[in-house]
């Protein structure tokens, strides 16, 4: 008998038809004589809809209202789900995220787990009985509902799957697995049957929305077992699991981008020292993250400085930019909203010199121009013009051998 946590997706849960779908996997499941907790997500464009419908109330919903409203989705699906697994004769119960004590902080939007309490849960799954959980939310000490951020319903799963020291969670989506590169973007990308937590965790920081992060590092911490399946078609999906010495690894596992960033340049900055945390002092004040970082060497005693922010943060960052041009007497300070980053992702690189060159020249054969450059010690990432992203990606698949009919075309 094994002990398996299982997350339906919004897509998975999208229609009556489809939690009736679920409700009968789960109940297959359950009669093969495993215990099952299954979290589920709203169904889909449901969260979305929550949203707007807030801003048409209110120009500034307040957080904690706001999480009041979005978190009703999820609701909604483990009542129905629960009803079809129960007229399907197979013992179920629901629970909201206060029900089932999953203890949050209070940062209303983007709540981090602190803990979960696993009593009832193991109460029911020793009746024989499915628990069906709300995916995305939590409750915080003083009782508020909180919500864990977009995507939240991964992270749901692997706490739970965590808590209970569970066989495996399976993560069911509409693909069949984790790809070198989202699919949508790349017709030709190929599904991974293995991939490691670390790799796992820099595709989904880098863009690849397939898996929330917090969900990625909480499975690598606790060393869950996480498999992404589909909810449509049978398959043995993508095992996200530790690194393997016998697996020979390959150079690169995929390619992650987002649209997500906005680029802000002062130029003409005098240079000296402190100045870098003139500048990026009142933006970390405004609570806006900073993600990637260029400082010019200077030329005449003045130098350039680049960063990028979320796009979203992008109007008020340059308004304290070229608030503190003005007082570091710099030449100017502007931005650029269209840009988009694309990482190249892989423990194989460790090993391997002469990646990032490949990444230059196959973009370069594109005319692709580079804006910026940062790396690690798995990923490399450039910031180039939104407009050439899905060109880029294409080439950097091809490049790297990725192509689902793919040859490595540049490495011999
Ligand atoms: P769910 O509603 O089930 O949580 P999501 O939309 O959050 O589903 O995640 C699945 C989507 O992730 C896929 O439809 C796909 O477009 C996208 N995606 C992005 N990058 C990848 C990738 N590398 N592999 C697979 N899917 C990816
Ligand atoms: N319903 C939430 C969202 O749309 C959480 C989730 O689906 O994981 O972001
Ligand atoms: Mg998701």
């Amino acid at each position: 008998m094994a002990l398996i946590v299982q997350k339906y997706g919004g897509t998975s849960v999208g229609s009556i038809e489809k939690i009736g779908k679920v409700a009968d996997k789960v109940c297959a499941l359950a009669r093969s004589g495993d215990q099952v907790v299954v979290a589920v997500s709203a169904m889909s464009g449901e969260t979305n809809r929550l949203i707007a419908l807030a801003h048409e109330m209110s120009s500034k919903p307040h957080t904690r209202e706001m999480d009041v409203i979005i978190s009703t989705g999820e609701q909604v699906t483990i009542a129905l789900l629960t009803m079809a697994l129960l007229d399907r004769g197979c013992e179920a119960r629901s629970y909201t995220g206060t029900q089932i004590k999953m203890l949050t902080d209070s940062v209303h939007g983007k709540a981090r787990i602190r803990e979960v309490q696993c009593d009832a849960m193991r109460e029911d799954l020793n009746a024989g009985r499915v628990v069906v959980v709300a995916g995305f939310q939590g409750v915080d000490e003083h009782g508020n509902i909180t919500t864990l951020g977009r995507g939240g319903s991964d992270t749901t799963a692997v706490a739970i799957a965590a808590a209970l020291k569970a066989d495996e969670c399976q993560i069911y989506t509409d693909v069949d697995g984790v790809y070198t590169t989202d699919p949508r973007i790349e017709p030709k990308a190929r599904k991974l049957d293995r991939i490691t937590f670390e790799e796992m965790l820099e595709m989904a920081s880098l863009g690849s929305k397939v898996l929330q992060i917090r969900s990625v590092e909480f499975a690598g911490k606790y060393n869950v077992p996480l498999r992404v399946l589909s909810s449509f078609e049978e398959g043995s999906g993508t095992l996200i699991a530790l690194e393997n010495d016998d697996v020979e690894q390959a150079l690169i596992s995929g390619i992650a981008f987002n649209r997500d960033e906005a680029q802000l340049t002062m130029t003409g900055v005098p240079d000296q020292p402190g100045v870098a945390s003139k500048i990026l002092g009142p933006i970390t004040q405004a609570n806006i993250e900073i993600d990637m970082i260029v400082q010019n060497i200077s030329a005449d005693g003045c130098t350039d400085f680049t960063f990028t922010v979320h796009r979203n943060d992008y109007a008020t960052a340059l308004e304290l930019l070229q608030q503190t041009a003005g007082e570091l007497g710099a030449k100017s300070a502007i931005g650029d909203d269209k840009i988009a980053k694309i990482s190249v992702v892989g423990v194989g690189m460790r090993s391997h010199a002469g990646i990032a060159n490949i990444m230059f020249q196959t973009l370069a054969d594109e005319n692709i121009n580079i804006r910026m450059i940062s790396t690690s010690e798995i990923k490399i990432s450039v910031v180039i013009d939104e407009k050439y992203l899905e060109l880029g990606v294409r080439s950097l698949h091809q490049a790297f051998g990725l192509d689902n009919d793919g040859q490595l075309s540049r490495i011999a």
